[in-house]
């Protein structure tokens, strides 16, 4: 079997230019994106989501800040943003350096401003099964790039490796939303192989690669890779070896051109979200 390739990097593609259209017919959105130290991985990630957002017609405001700067200035600027008419959403990107309380500083952003779909009220939100809520962007990603492939997940097997409040949880939320039946796998799952066999869909978020043996998969499976691994020699990979599970899989994606490029147009449909939200229009 030759799996067909879930086309993130197509797909967002469309996505902002579906945004671009609506925001030309809007008054300017901004996102207010925050980096504090200078984590190279973190500085691209940025430089992306800016250049991401020129292309759907938002305008990106950089708050670039030193790794030493203090919480208390940290949560300062997060509370002018909060306040600031003109910011319709706020993005501090991760990690923060040590010294800062992560979920402090993510919490004190404004539920309504939250792009990135961290804070404790828009993942409320999505495990009640809001479908207008911020939901945190990657598996937002994932729900949508099946959607546009025409994948239905709804009385299916879903098992999703990982937990993580970014990534597995929220997943499996928006998953039982569309009526799948979902398992979490985590490390103290007691035997995965056993689990992985039973997915008719499979997410695999763990951040360890060949954690899912290829063999372990049923013939037919859809796959979704959200690892990123960047090996010595600087190419990109997920959590799974791709070859051997194309073999098994009816769809897979790819990575790079996976859920990387979802996870940013997701950002951009939720800065779009909050700007029409706050303004009291509709999509
Ligand atoms: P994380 O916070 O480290 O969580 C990893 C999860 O996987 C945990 O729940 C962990 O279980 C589970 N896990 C780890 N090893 C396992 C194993 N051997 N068997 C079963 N479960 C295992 O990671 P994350 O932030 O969710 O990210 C996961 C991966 O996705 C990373 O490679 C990250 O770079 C990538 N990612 C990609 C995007 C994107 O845009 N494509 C976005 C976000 C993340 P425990 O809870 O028991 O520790």
């Amino acid at each position: 079997m030759t799996a067909a390739q879930l086309d993130g990097t197509a797909a967002a593609a469309a996505i902002r230019e579906e945004i671009a259209a609506r925001t030309a017919n809007l008054p300017q959105l901004s996102l207010a994106v925050v980096l504090v130290g200078e984590d190279p991985a973190s500085a691209v990630y940025v430089r992306n989501k800016e250049r991401a957002c020129k292309k759907a017609g938002i305008r990106s405001v950089a708050h670039r800040l030193p790794a030493d700067t203090s919480r208390e200035h940290l949560l300062a600027l997060v509370a002018t943003l909060n306040a600031d008419p003109e910011i319709d959403g706020i993005l501090v990107q991760l990690p923060l350096p040590k010294h800062l309380p992560e979920r402090e500083i993510l919490d004190a952003i404004v539920p309504e401003k939250d792009v990135d779909g961290f804070h404790p009220v828009n993942q409320g939100r999505v495990l009640l099964g809001d479908r207008d809520a911020l939901a945190p962007c990657t598996p937002a990603g994932i729900m949508e790039l099946l959607r546009r492939n025409g994948h239905d997940v709804s009385g299916r097997r879903a098992v999703v490796v990982g937990r993580s409040t970014i990534v597995g949880r929220p997943l499996a939320a928006l998953l039982i939303s569309q009526n799948a039946t979902v398992t979490v796998c985590h490390t103290k799952t007691a035997d995965l192989a056993a689990e992985v066999a039973r997915a008719e869909y499979l997410f695999v978020a763990a951040g360890r690669r060949g954690v899912v043996k290829p063999e372990w998969i049923t013939p037919g499976c859809v796959v979704v890779d959200v690892g990123i691994h960047r090996l010595d020699d600087g190419t990109l990979t997920g959590d799974l070896d791709f070859a051997p599970c194309a073999e098994r899989a009816a769809a897979i994606t790819p990575v790079p051109g996976g859920i990387g490029p979802m996870t940013i147009a997701m950002l951009l449909a939720n800065t779009l979200r909050a700007g029409l939200l706050r303004r009291g229009l509709t999509e």
